[in-house]
């Protein structure tokens, strides 16, 4: 039985506009759609007058211009970015320099990112942020969450005043995550969703699209998700489907065959978490051309 996910997708939103989200919390969106960004990166700016910008985005001049007017007259104390993927953390340096905030955040892991998505070469936050520090101004506080799945270095913010969490790529309501070895980690993902989940967050602001509000709800079945391709794996290699490429087309067979690159990097993920737990045993290191089988 395959799960189904609440997904939102429906976005009320302008390129460039600030909107109002919520009494802290106001987003501009940049004009960076794609299909691993939906409508593009939406960056947050919480606070008034003094604030945090979290996630600036890609480096794009007309997304600078825009948070540079959306800003006006305030002052920016914290740049937060969640991960270092090229549709977050780019504009980090170039708002700093504009508004002499601090860029708060993790390092660019100097690892293969797998599929789809690369790093920011290079990037380097001026503070190095651990798990459970907070970043305050006046009338708000954010935390910070260590989050690794998506990336190694992600992380969320939680706004204390809001009982809201920022969730970066973790998270998102229009769809799942790509978690793509080396760099992905399954089961560090599921781990971190269970970090997530523990809070009760009211809601989820993810950086791409409309906010989660049915919470928990939704982490469950995001999760049970997961848990059902791992089911689907394990019938895959019962059947004797015993490669990655040949499970492929079979559990995504309504899928565009495109995509199959991308599923392969997600299965692949799923059977290194089967092999850490004993479920599934491969010769050597799980690769995309391994073969398995099942333990039980
Ligand atoms: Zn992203």
């Amino acid at each position: 039985m395959a799960v189904t996910i609440p997904f939102v997708r429906t976005f009320d939103f302008a390129y460039g506009r600030s909107d109002r989200a919520s009494p802290l919390i106001r987003r501009v969106v940049a004009r960076n759609p794609g299909p691993f960004t939906f409508t593009g990166t939406g960056t947050y700016i919480v606070g008034q007058g003094e604030v945090a910008v979290i996630d600036p985005g890609p480096d794009l001049p007309e997304h600078l211009d825009a948070l540079m007017a959306a800003i006006a007259g305030e002052r920016v104390r914290a740049i937060l970015t969640t991960h270092t993927h090229i549709d977050h953390s780019p504009l980090a340096r170039p708002l700093a320099e504009r508004t002499g905030a601090t860029v708060y955040g993790r390092a660019e892991p100097g690892q293969e990112t797998g599929f789809e998505e690369a790093n920011e070469r290079g990037f380097r936050p001026d503070v190095q942020v651990l798990d459970g520090e907070t970043i305050d101004g006046p009338g708000w506080t954010l935390q910070v969450l260590a989050t690794p799945g998506h990336a190694s270095n992600h992380i969320c913010f939680a706004l204390l005043e809001e009982n809201a969490l920022f969730s970066g790529d973790h998270v998102m309501g229009w769809s799942t995550t790509v978690v793509s070895p080396p760099d992905g980690d399954m089961t560090a993902y599921l781990q971190s969703l269970d970090v997530v989940a523990a809070r009760n967050f009211d809601v989820i602001w993810p950086t791409h699209g409309p906010p989660v509000r049915e919470v928990a709800p939704f982490l469950a079945a995001y999760r049970a998700h997961r848990l059902d391709r791992e089911r689907q794996i394990l019938e895959q290699l019962h059947a004797g489907r015993r490669r990655i490429g040949e499970m492929v087309p079979v559990m995504y067979a309504g899928v565009d065959p495109r995509l199959h690159p991308a599923a392969a990097h997600s299965v692949l993920a799923h059977l290194i978490r089967l092999v850490r737990i004993g479920a599934v045993e491969t010769e050597g290191e799980p690769g995309l051309a391994s073969e398995y089988r099942a333990t039980a």
